[in-house]
């Protein structure tokens, strides 16, 4: 990769977007806590580094089933420190359901599913087409 190459401001692809790890872990246990139902949270950037996720932010309620639309979109802020979603998956899948795509493309930039076991192997992350993307862990 050329360290020359311009970025563009519109250009997701080329977003690294990396993850504290205390936030990922805190993830893996309220994936643990609400098993076997999901738990869904909102994933905040620090402000001055823009695409390193600092917090996750618990929404309140479990919801038990396998629709996975565990969003309810008017309870969602408009806050540009937001950049997307965390919820969790009872199952070792980690692939969204067409209810997630439909809130990916909604609402936010990256998305994490967090499967069963919940460990640092059974997460992915994906934008809001639902294409699969590097998320880093710093
Ligand atoms: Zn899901």
């Amino acid at each position: 990769m050329s360290v020359f190459r311009r970025k563009k401001e519109n250009d997701y692809a080329s977003i690294e977007w990396k993850i504290k790890k205390k936030c990922l872990d805190l993830i893996f246990e309220c994936a643990k806590s609400n098993f076997p139902n999901e738990f869904g949270g909102l994933l905040r950037v620090d402000s001055l580094s823009k695409h390193t996720i600092i917090e996750v932010i618990i929404l309140p309620g479990t919801i038990s089933g396998d629709s996975h639309a565990i969003f309810k979109l008017h309870m969602l802020p408009i806050d540009f420190s937001i950049v997307g979603t965390v919820h969790s998956h009872p199952t070792p899948n980690t692939r969204p359901s067409k209810a997630d795509l439909a809130l990916f493309n909604k609402y936010g930039k990256v998305h994490i599913i967090a499967a069963n076991p919940f460990n640092e192997s059974s997460w992915n992350a994906y934008d809001y087409l639902g294409n699969e993307i590097e998320v880093a862990i710093v």
